[in-house]
């Protein structure tokens, strides 16, 4: 389809990461899928190739160009070869503004070289067993003592999680302040006392890894703080758009990928002496897709140049997030129904986008979640 959202400068970036997805990503996703992890080797790699952290300052070894359409790109090379476990759209996209917009010099210099190098890998902890969409309601504690934090919890459903060696902790450190009392603390995975749990088990996104983190008396000086105390709420809130946008954009490329993947299997695949492109029902049926893609392309494009000048609210980020994800769910349903039997089959790639795509309209904030956010700026 037509965008114009790109400059020759993404296009040169799009090239970049597309050779290295196929010659080192894609060979080991198989292996990465049993592993239940991508190689930490892979990481480094794409550093090398200065895919992490193009918004990063140069003199922190980053890109130094704060551009979101080299992520984006970067996301829909990885979506469109079918590489859902490489989780540099955490990296980038969400943990990126966080270290780079709220960290002091001395805590950039100990923390970003690593983060462009693909030495330090990063996860960021919100989630726990009893608040997820509730956020408000997390119960790790990060209690001050002298020049220290004492931080003591748990956190799920971690994106990185096994590989992370450097972690965001959302934690509460005053209980009585409400959302007020919630500060961001930065987690060395060395600290004695940070703990990783199961590396859970998921019906898709096999090769990432998302696990359980537990905290005990671990000890952070408290240069390790993110911002300042009790603004941490406020730092999500204003981030959290970028994370929704990047979840939409990868929605929207998975969409673009099942609907030319199921294309090419309707030219081929043929039933009573004809392609099965060729009946009226599979025609209406890619027509309908292909409208939904369309649309859902559309709009993320203008979130996104939305975002590029500053201007993308919260509200349409949530548009974008809950519409893209509730569309590419819908278009890869139907894809693998004009599969047939083999799109249940996970040697058909079509069938492991189905089980992939799943987890988009839970991730980043629920469906549900996002109409909330919509509907609260309805004046009704
Ligand atoms: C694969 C994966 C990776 C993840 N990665 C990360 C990560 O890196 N970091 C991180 O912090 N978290 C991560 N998460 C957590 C994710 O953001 C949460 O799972 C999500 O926000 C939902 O929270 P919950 O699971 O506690 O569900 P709940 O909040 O318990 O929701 C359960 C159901 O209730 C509905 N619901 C809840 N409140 C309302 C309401 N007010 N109105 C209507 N319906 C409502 C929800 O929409 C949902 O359908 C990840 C999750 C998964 C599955």
């Amino acid at each position: 389809m037509r965008r114009e959202l790109f400059e020759a400068e993404h296009e040169a970036f799009r090239e970049t990461c597309r050779t290295f997805v196929t010659k080192e990503l894609v060979p080991h996703q198989q292996e990465w899928e049993e592993a239940g992890v991508v190689s930490k080797d892979a990481w480094r790699k794409a550093g090398a190739q200065g895919l992490l952290g193009t918004a990063v300052e140069e003199r922190f070894g980053g890109g130094g160009i704060d551009d979101f359409r080299f992520n984006i790109v970067l996301d829909e090379e990885l979506i469109t070869a079918g590489v859902t476990g490489f989780g540099a759209p955490v990296h980038n996209d969400i943990n990126v503004p966080y270290l780079s917009k709220l960290a002091t010099e001395e805590q950039k210099s100990r923390w970003l070289p690593g983060f462009c190098s693909g030495e330090i890998v990063t996860a960021i902890a919100m989630t726990e067993p009893e608040a997820g969409s509730d956020l408000q309601g997390i119960r790790t504690t990060a209690t001050r003592d002298g020049d220290e934090f004492v931080i003591n919890g748990q956190k799920t459903f971690i994106s990185n999680g096994i590989n992370a060696d450097l972690v965001i902790v959302v934690a509460r450190t005053d209980p009585d302040a409400g959302h007020e009392g919630i500060s961001l603390l930065v987690v060395e995975s060395d600290r004695p006392g940070f703990q990783r749990g199961r590396n859970l088990e998921k019906i898709g996104q096999k090769s990432q890894d998302t696990a359980e983190l537990f905290f005990n008396d671990v000890r952070v000086p408290a240069t390790n703080l993110l911002g300042e105390e009790g603004q941490g709420f406020i730092y999500l809130m204003q981030n959290l758009p970028q994370e929704r946008l990047s979840i939409a954009v990868a929605s929207a490329a998975g969409a673009a990928k099942a609907l030319e993947m199921t294309k090419e299997y309707c030219r081929e695949r043929t039933a009573f002496g004809r392609p099965i492109g060729k009946f009226q029902h599979t025609r209406f049926e890619l027509a309908e897709i292909a409208t939904e893609v369309e649309i859902g392309q559309v709009f993320v494009d203008r979130c996104v140049r939305e975002h590029l000048k500053g201007e993308l609210s919260i509200e349409n980020a949530a548009m974008a997030k809950w519409w893209v994800t509730e569309m590419n769910k819908r278009v890869v349903d139907r894809c693998l129904q004009l599969h047939g039997g083999y799109g249940y089959m996970l040697e058909y790639p079509i069938a492991k986008a189905f089980l992939d795509t799943r987890v988009q309209t839970i991730y980043g904030g629920t469906t549900e979640i996002m109409k909330e956010i919509v509907g609260r700026q309805l004046d009704i």
